[in-house]
Order: C-alpha cells, then structure tokens, then sequence
C-alpha cells in the first residue's frame, strides 16, 4: 500500500527555503530586466551568478539531472515540487539550473552526443556558461513535422543547411542551436528522413531575421532564424542520421512534463493572489470573499488545480516508475491538453477578480492568460495530443464481434445466469411470492 501525499520533512523545508528565496531574491530580478543581456552580460555575472551559487550550496542546481551529469537524481516527483515553486517567477529556473530550452537539448546531448559534442556544448549548457536554442518549427510547418523543408546536403564532408525556422526561442543569446534538417527526402519512412545537427550560431550563413515578441510578455525572445548555405561538419550530426524525430519526441516529453509543474506555479501564484484580493477589497456590502459569485470563482479555481495538480504528480511518478517517457506517452499527452485550460480559467478569474487592476501591467494576469495560449499551442497544439490520448486509450480495445457493445447488460445477465443457476432459481421463486403477497393485497 504505497499511496503517499505527503512530503518529506526535510524536503519540505528545502521547499520551504526555495519559496522564500524566489520571492525575495529572483522575483525583483525580473522586474528590472536582468537575464535579457544573455549569460555572458556584466549584468548577469553580476547579479544572477551569485544566486546560482548559493543554490549550489543548498544542494539545489540542476535537479532534473542525474548526480553523473551533474545534478540531483532526485527524480520527477521531486522535481514537480521544486518546480512548482520556481514556476512561480520566470527567472528561478535559469537561478536552479533548469531551464528550458537548454534542459531538453543537453538531455538529447548527453543520451545521444558524441565525446567531443559533449566536452564542446553539454557541460557548459548544464553549468549556464551558455545558452543554446531548439530550432524546429518552420514556417511552412510546426504541428506537423513532414512538411519541414529545411535541407541538410552532404558536400564532400561537410553538411550544407538550408532553410528557415521560426520561434526558435532564445536564439538570440544562444552560442549552438539544435536545428532539424531533411538529409534523406526520398526514405520510405517519412518519420526518417530528417537528422538533427548541432549548428554553432557564429556559423556563416545562420542569421537571425528578427526576435518575435509573444502577446505582452515583453521583447522577443523567439527567433526567426535564416540558414543559407551554413556549412557545418560532418560530425555537427546529433545521433544517427534520420533519427530527429525520435530525439525529438525524447526531448519533447519530459519538456512537456517540466511546463506542466511550473505551469502549477502559476496557477497556485494567481489563486494566491485572487485570494489576497478577494479579503482586502471592499463594497457596500462587504469584502468581494463574501460574495458567492466570487466564492464561485475561487473554488472553482482550486479545484481545477488540484485536479491538475494531482495529474501532473502522478505522470512525475509513473516516469520514475518506468523511467521511459514512451511508455507514459498517454499520460503526459493528456497533462499538456489539460494545462492551457486549467492555466487560463485560473488567471482569468484572478484577472476578473481584480478588475482594472487586473488587465494592467502591475499585475501578471495578463501575461498569464497569454502563457496559457502558449502552452495550447508550444510543444504541439492541444489537438494532436488529444488524438495521442485516444488513439492509445483505443489500441487497448479489440472489436466486439459477436454483439453490437450496446448489448454489454444483456451479455452480462447471460454471464450471471451461467455462474449462478441455483441463484437465479431462487430469486425466481422470490419474486413469484412477492408477486402472491402483492395479489393479495
Ligand atoms: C512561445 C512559443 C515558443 C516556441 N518555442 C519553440 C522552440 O523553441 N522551437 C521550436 O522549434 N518551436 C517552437 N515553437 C513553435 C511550436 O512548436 C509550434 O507553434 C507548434 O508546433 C504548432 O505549430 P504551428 O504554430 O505551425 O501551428 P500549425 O501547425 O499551423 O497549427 C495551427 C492550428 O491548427 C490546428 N491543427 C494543427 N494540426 C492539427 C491536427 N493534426 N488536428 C487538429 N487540428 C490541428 C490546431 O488548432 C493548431 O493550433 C514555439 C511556439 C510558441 C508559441
């Protein structure tokens, strides 16, 4: 009987520490704009490295990595509970050594990088020396990776890529970008005719044609990236040649899992301060808490997160049971389809709740509620993954060809009849006196 809501003291106050620290040290960070310079910027070294270091201390850095890369191997329920907490203020993750997109890319670097790709991008990336970006999706094509056409040609023994790609976000600072090519167009597995390369930004050839900014989270950080004749050599491939979108997917799932525990964060950090508000405004006839409509609005929210919480927990849980993203696939497919509605009903009724206040740039619903359109679309739109669910809910199920299945009661009855005649018989004569008493009443 293994089933445990609760947290670990001494975890707990880890947890504790961690709340206090994002509050009081990372939030007011973010205010005055610190990170945009890119890692190598005065200041960050300035500012953001001396929290790194005091989170080494803590023995909190890059916790979603095995102790052998340098990390935790605390595993992923602990890590939805750390990242809950760093969820709460955008920069906390980069503080705690663990954010995205440099905590997917090193994962696919460290299962599938050669020694020389791993001594040249996978111990900077994992020690925040630099920054990297995923360049995948492209104009002509995102949701659906067969109509990619950015190119990677063999030339002697260097790989020529051409192309473009958009909302490659972060390539602005970033020193490598993983970028997805077509290098065999004619295989007959549609799903192996692309590689991926590690293509360093300085490569002539790779130019950024502009930052796409996202609704009103502030200046663009997603790039729209041009490759025009970028030579890379023949060793730039990560893992075997065709084999990008199986990298892709193991990059993908856990990316998809580590959203969903921040996107907790931000569900928990709107209920607070819907809350907060709903006790400390006033009208005529009292505080907006004493209202039903708003209580309405309040419990409905933290039932929601619960409801997501407990299903972001327990798809942490199954990964460290089967320490395989494929074999949970259903699970975190169904975790990013009920993420954007959990996290936009929640900050919608946080906003509501507000009032002006609510839509304006001193409170963060705003950008919340555009998050919460992101994370319907980022990683894959909220229909492919409902399609994921069903199509392996479904591959359990085998058609039903003596009855059409609506006639399940009837089967049964049958079922119980064999089993239990001498019970059947009995219940007949029952009723048949049942019957008697009724007649003569
Ligand atoms: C903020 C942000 C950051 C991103 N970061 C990155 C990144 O770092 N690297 C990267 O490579 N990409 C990134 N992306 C791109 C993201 O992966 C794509 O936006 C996503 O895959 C969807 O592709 P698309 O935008 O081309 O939408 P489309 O493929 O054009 O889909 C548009 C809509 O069509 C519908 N649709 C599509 N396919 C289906 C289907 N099979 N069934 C039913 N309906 C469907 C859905 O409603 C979908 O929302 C980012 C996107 C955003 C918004």
């Amino acid at each position: 009987m293994a089933w445990d809501f609760e947290t670990d003291p001494e975890y707990q106050k880890k947890l504790d520490w961690v709340q206090e620290f994002v509050e009081n040290e990372v939030e007011p960070l973010t205010q005055i704009g610190v990170g945009m310079g890119g890692v190598k910027s005065k200041t960050y070294q300035k500012a953001v490295r001396p929290l790194q270091a005091k989170v080494k201390e803590m023995g909190l850095w890059a916790c979603h990595l095995t102790p052998d890369l340098g990390g935790q191997g605390y595993g992923q329920v602990k890590l939805a509970l750390l990242n809950e907490k760093l969820g709460r203020v955008g920069l906390a993750p980069v503080v705690f050594g663990c954010q995205a997109p440099d905590t997917g890319n090193a994962e696919i670097i460290a299962h599938y990088g050669t020694k020389e790709q791993k001594d040249k991008y996978l111990w900077p990336l994992l020690n925040n020396e630099i920054t990297s970006a995923f360049s995948m999706s492209e104009p002509t094509g995102g949701s659906d990776p067969l109509f990619f056409k950015t190119r990677a040609e063999l030339h002697g023994d260097e790989w020529v890529i051409n192309g473009e790609k958009w909302f490659s976000t972060g390539a602005r600072n970033a020193e490598v970008l993983v970028v997805y090519a077509v290098t065999d167009p004619d295989h007959k597995d549609p799903y192996k005719r692309m590689s991926m390369f590690l293509v360093p930004k300085k490569t002539p050839g790779v130019e950024i044609l502009r930052n796409v900014g996202v609704g009103g989270m502030g200046g663009g950080n997603e790039g729209y990236v041009r490759y025009t004749n970028a030579k890379v050599p023949f060793d730039a491939m990560l893992g075997p040649r065709g084999a990008a979108f199986e990298l892709g997917q193991v990059r993908l799932g856990g990316g998809r899992v580590h959203h969903a525990m921040r996107t907790v964060g931000q569900c928990q950090k709107a209920l607070d301060l819907m809350c907060q508000r709903a006790v400390s405004r006033s009208t005529r006839d009292g505080r907006l808490g004493d209202y039903q409509m708003v209580q309405e609005q309040i419990a409905d929210s933290y039932i929601q997160l619960q409801q997501f919480r407990l299903m972001v927990l327990h798809v942490a849980w199954l990964i460290d049971k089967h320490k395989d993203y494929k074999k949970v696939r259903k699970d975190i497919a169904a975790v990013k389809v009920a993420m954007p509605k959990v996290y936009h009903d929640i900050a919608a009724n946080a906003l509501h709740i507000h009032g002006a206040l609510g839509v304006s740039n001193e409170m963060p619903f705003m950008g919340m509620v555009t998050s919460s359109f992101v994370m319907g679309i980022a990683d894959g739109p909220t229909e492919v993954h409902k399609i994921t669910v069903a199509k392996q809910l479904l591959k359990d199920f085998r058609p039903d060809n003596d009855l059409f299945p609506s006639y399940h009661l009837p089967k049964v009855r049958e079922r119980a009849r064999q089993k239990h005649a001498d019970l059947v018989e009995e219940l007949k004569a029952e009723w048949a006196n049942r019957a008697r008493s009724i007649d003569a009443l």
